[in-house]
């Protein structure tokens, strides 16, 4: 198990300050670094998180980071910020390859929908020089809910538009309803609905069909469509949470953030997770850097996920080193039973991100398997392992 540096020792933390009241505890030498509001904070001694120096510690520079789903995200939005357009709207051009993409059933089209059938989508931007902030939550039939973020952070004064209210703004602004559900995420959705044994919803054994030595239409049809289908396309579709983060820095050192998301799966309708909420899902500070997160949205709700990230490298951890005092930060306040394995650590994945105003970044996880995609300085696009808090659940 990884142990944080002793520079989180709670011994080294303010206990007076505002912050410190609203159970956010930031190291003196934090606040110190975000106040002077030109420093970028100094990065600790290679090797002070026990792990020696990870992935990313050592760049500097114009760079883009987005969760391990997002590697053409990046290179994207990398090339139209090197054009000369703002960090925020480039990585809200990123994560659009993301939301158009049917394959992808975490985000936009083709998401995984609520328990009643509906695509429901969230998504946040923050622009670092402004500290302005859009958001969109319980979005329906609009594609780019990213891009709807953006137009609440551009043309109004607030952050946050939900439900109705969001798809009215969204079509005032021009964009144009549509079917988000693909035929996958339709058929996803119905076999989760059939799945449940609830209502007159008859699951497979319970059906009376189709009669035997009869090949059903559907079946039919799905022979013919795999033919036209590239190998891999019949993959299970996962039940699970997703998403996409994408953060940028460019040379001037602006900062943006994005997020964007489906949400969980088969969620109660008008359920919002982490991914609309400024830090939480998404946060950056211009003198600092940017951070965001994917995985379960409660937790990073209650903990303020990105908010904290961004806190811990004001106070000079290294990106990664920031990522993983703020996930150690959710697993020591995770404490119902349900929530929590045989070894009284969380019973479920999350994966933060992060990128520093110089251009150091880093990522990791509760336990292996997080990925981020990050597009660097000298143009290269690679995707690395999240660096886990613990080495297994
Ligand atoms: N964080 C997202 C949510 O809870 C889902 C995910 O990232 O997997 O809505």
């Amino acid at each position: 198990m990884h142990t944080p540096r002793s520079s989180l020792d709670r011994r080294h933390f303010l206990t007076g300050t505002g912050l410190a009241a609203a159970g956010i505890l930031v190291p003196s030498r934090a606040l110190a670094a975000t106040d002077s509001r030109s420093q970028p904070p100094t990065p600790p001694d290679a090797g002070a998180s026990g792990r020696g120096p990870q992935v990313g510690d050592a760049h500097r520079g114009p760079c883009v980071i987005a969760s391990g789903n997002g590697p053409n995200a990046t290179e994207r939005a990398f090339k139209v910020m090197s054009a000369g357009v703002d960090p925020a709207e480039a990585v809200v051009a990123g994560v659009k390859l993301v939301e158009d993409d049917p394959k992808d059933t975490s985000v936009g089209y083709g998401g995984l929908p609520n328990e009643d059938g509906v695509v429901e989508l969230d998504a946040s931007v923050m622009h670092g020089p402004t500290h302005k902030a859009g958001a969109v939550a319980s979005l329906r039939n609009i594609k780019n809910p990213a891009a709807v973020a953006l137009k609440v952070l551009q043309r109004t004064d607030h952050v946050l538009l939900v439900g109705e209210g969001a798809l009215r703004f969204a079509k005032a602004q021009g964009f144009i309803e549509e079917n988000l559900l693909t035929p996958e995420s339709h058929a996803a959705w119905l076999r989760w609905k059939e799945s449940m044994g609830a209502d007159d919803w008859l699951n497979p054994e319970e059906r009376d069909w189709p009669r035997p030595g009869r090949k059903t239409l559907d079946e039919f049809l799905a022979d013919e469509a795999k033919q036209s289908r590239a190998p891999g396309d019949n993959a299970p579709i996962p039940f699970t949470w997703g998403t996409i983060h994408c953060s940028a820095v460019n040379a001037d050192g602006d900062v943006g953030a994005c997020t964007t998301t489906s949400g969980l799966s088969w969620k109660i309708p008008g359920r919002v997770g982490d991914s609309p909420i400024i830090g939480a899902g998404m946060y950056c500070e211009n003198e600092i850097g940017a951070a965001g997160s994917t995985g379960r949205g409660e937790s990073l709700i209650v903990n303020c996920g990105s908010f904290t990230i961004v806190q811990y490298m004001a106070a000079g951890l290294t990106p990664t080193e920031a990522c993983l005092a703020a996930l150690k930060r959710i697993v020591d306040r995770t404490r119902e039973k349900r929530l929590l394995n045989e070894k009284g650590r969380p019973n479920f994945n999350a994966s933060v991100y992060a990128l520093r105003k110089d251009g150091a970044y880093g990522g990791a996880c509760i336990y292996p398997g997080g990925s981020f995609a990050v597009t660097t300085s000298d143009g290269a696009t690679k995707v690395h392992p999240c660096t886990p808090l613990f080495d297994a659940q």
